[in-house]
């Protein structure tokens, strides 16, 4: 894939996409444009989408796999996994700190009490008691619950349900398995290599083929349908989003990627300008991961390591979302008119970190999960019915920040590895896993 061409065109899809859904906003009620948003901008654009979701299942089992043994140590890993975690905690921390501080700072939900009272909030409302009623609605989730549902009872089922942590957690054992049986499973060893190569190739034909057009018809279909309306009742609290959340890319992940990773900012954003872009149009962190995955290989970070954090980070971490998830508690606490105390704002911290990881890398669910932190801290989580009209535009941003901090966490942990890695003897089948 030459990916600077690439890049090239599916940023001008990008733009163009943002301009046409943008003009066929304004004529959302004619005929014409209802049938070309029904018939092609989403027709196309599903079609992409599921042609990524396609990948996702098996690339993410075959690069885990393949990155375990390609480490060759379950106890490296170990340090490895440690190292990822500790990145992920603290940048979603330090994330949803930035978010609070300048909610706090520009007060988005000042005078805006009127908002409570509208029709939306009673219309959540409902929605809130239907996902109550669902067993499995992930924000109900007990911590015992969570953590026996990291170990699947059936891997076949977590992986047509896609269940990524299962998926994870049964890639693990395979890798350790393959390791410490070592020669006696070559050809086991290498099927997960063949394989790895065939997908590799789909996901470059697919983007070379489908991704400016793909980015093109997603965004049309997402500008087409957004409610511009609502942005300018919510402009505040919009743009607040969009701010921290360019903070934390530019200053957050530029910083860490020059002093912790040693690699220079701007090449880092523009290398992975395929998979923001992706992120942006598919609001999926795990629907990005085969190209996000190819991205930082190409920059060149250890495959082994790119392998095995980015599926993790885009299932566990992710900033955009907490970010937006404390934006969101302080603006409802203003048109609440409530104050927050110190301690209730750490209790936001703390919950929105638990929150971000509970979120699949699927559109809409940070939102859903927002009323884990607002039942934190007492607020009525029935008002995220207010923002709900303008969240596709803010998941599709937030998107492109959650998988830009797996991308940096991989090339920093890659480069503190390195010297780790390159003593351990490779098994030389691996070398490119
Ligand atoms: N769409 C986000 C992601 O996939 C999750 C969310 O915030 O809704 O990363």
């Amino acid at each position: 894939m030459k990916t600077k061409n690439l890049s090239i065109k599916i940023v001008i899809a990008l733009v163009l996409g943002i301009t046409v859904g943008s003009i066929c906003n304004i004529y959302a009620q004619s005929n014409i444009v209802g049938w070309t948003d029904q018939y092609i901008f989403n027709v196309i654009g599903q079609i992409f989408l599921n042609l990524i979701f396609m990948l996702v299942v098996p690339v993410v089992f075959v690069s885990i796999v393949l990155g375990v043994v390609g480490v060759g140590d379950p106890k490296l890993l170990g340090g490895i996994g440690l190292k990822a975690l500790t990145f992920f905690l603290s940048t979603t921390a330090l994330a949803i700190t930035i978010g609070i501080a300048l909610a706090l700072l520009f007060k988005p939900g000042a005078g805006h009490s009127d908002l409570l009272k509208s029709e939306d909030v009673n219309k959540y409302e409902q929605t809130l008691k239907e996902q109550n009623s669902a067993e499995d609605s992930a924000a109900n989730q007990t911590f015992d619950q969570t953590l026996i549902n990291l170990f699947p009872k059936n891997p076949i089922q977590a992986m047509t349900e896609g269940n990524m942590l299962q998926i994870i957690t049964f890639a693990i054992f395979i890798g350790v398995g393959l390791i410490m049986v070592g020669s006696k499973a070559e050809v086991v060893n290498r099927f997960f290599l063949q394989t790895n190569e065939v997908l590799m190739y789909i996901i470059t034909m697919i983007m070379n083929v489908f991704a400016p057009i793909g980015t093109f018809a997603l965004v049309a279909h997402a500008f087409t349908g957004a409610g511009f309306g609502a942005i300018k009742q919510l402009g505040m609290y919009f743009f607040i989003v969009l701010l921290a959340l360019a903070v934390h890319f530019f200053v957050v992940y530029g910083s860490a990627v020059k002093l912790l990773g040693k690699y220079s900012p701007m090449n880092f954003f523009k290398a992975f300008m395929p998979a923001i872009t992706v992120g942006f149009s598919t609001s999926s962190s795990t629907a990005t991961l085969p190209v996000s995955m190819n991205c930082t290989k190409k920059m060149g970070v250890r495959p082994e390591i790119a392998s095995f954090i980015q599926p993790l980070g885009a299932t566990i971490n992710m900033d955009g979302t907490a970010i937006m998830q404390g934006v969101a508690t302080i603006f409802i606490a203003q048109i609440s008119g409530v104050d927050l105390s110190l301690g209730q704002l750490i209790t936001v911290v703390v919950i929105a970190v638990v929150a971000s990881i509970g979120t699949a890398g699927v559109p809409g669910v940070g939102l859903i999960m927002l009323a884990m932190v607002l039942n934190a801290v007492g607020l009525n989580a029935a008002a995220i019915g207010i923002i709900l009209g303008i969240d596709r535009l803010l998941d599709m941003t937030r998107t492109s920040v959650n998988i830009t901090g797996d991308a940096a966490c991989a090339l920093i942990v890659s480069e503190s590895e390195q010297r780790k890695l390159n003593k351990r003897a490779l098994p030389k089948q691996n070398a490119n896993a």
